[in-house]
């Protein structure tokens, strides 16, 4: 049977996450970078498929609220998208600069104009495992970019940031939500990536 959250072949809706590209060319397959919720608008479009998956696997839904309700989140999300533009307009183009501590922010790089130097992990999964190698020429490129900050998950331990910013110094070391909601300013997805936006931009800055 026919999973109902499987894109129907009459629609023709945009992906909401994609193959990473490295310096090396298109990433394996397999490689597709699951951080899309850092950017808001394909959030959006992500809430559409869902509505549209459940509406299809539950029809008794489609009696109730849920394409109001999803609408009307995605109309948020659009609002929020203008929103975080807004925060991080205060930050001079050269300075639009992310170092993270793994490949998390590549959608958030690409809404916002920002670019990401580098990564301690290269790989989108926080699992994996730094290389001495690639961590010296990473400091070397924050050295020699002036690079002000270094971002870490909130959820993921900060030796090696905290590691570069001393070998490198005058380096800070800032923790966003990248990997699940907390307290303090992320209470919820919108909160969370506008606290995110703030802490961005004042690093920055
Ligand atoms: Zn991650």
């Amino acid at each position: 049977m026919e999973s109902p959250c499987a894109p129907r072949s009459t629609e023709s809706t945009p992906s909401i996450s994609t193959t990473l590209t490295t310096p090396d060319g298109p990433a394996d397959a397999e490689d597709v970078d699951p951080h899309f919720f850092t950017d808001p608008a394909r959030v959006a479009t992500a809430v559409e498929h869902l509505a549209g998956c459940m509406a299809r696997a539950v029809p008794e839904l489609v009696r109730t609220d849920l394409r109001q309700n999803a609408r009307a989140y995605s109309e948020e999300l659009t609002a929020l998208d203008a929103e975080l533009e807004d925060i991080l307009a205060v930050v001079p183009a050269q300075r639009r600069v992310l170092v993270t501590d793994h490949e998390v922010f590549g959608y958030f790089a690409d809404r916002y104009g920002f670019e990401v130097l580098g990564t301690i992990i290269p790989s989108t999964s926080s699992q994996a495992q730094a290389d001495a190698a690639s961590l010296s020429d990473l400091i070397s490129l924050v050295e020699a970019e002036g690079t002000p900050a270094v971002f870490v998950s909130t959820t993921s331990s900060p030796r090696l940031a905290e590691s570069l910013a001393s070998q490198v110094g005058d380096v800070e070391v800032v923790e966003l939500f990248s990997e699940t909601l907390g307290p303090d300013g992320a209470d919820t997805y919108t909160d969370m990536m506008r606290t995110n936006a703030r802490r961005i931009t004042d690093a920055l800055t």
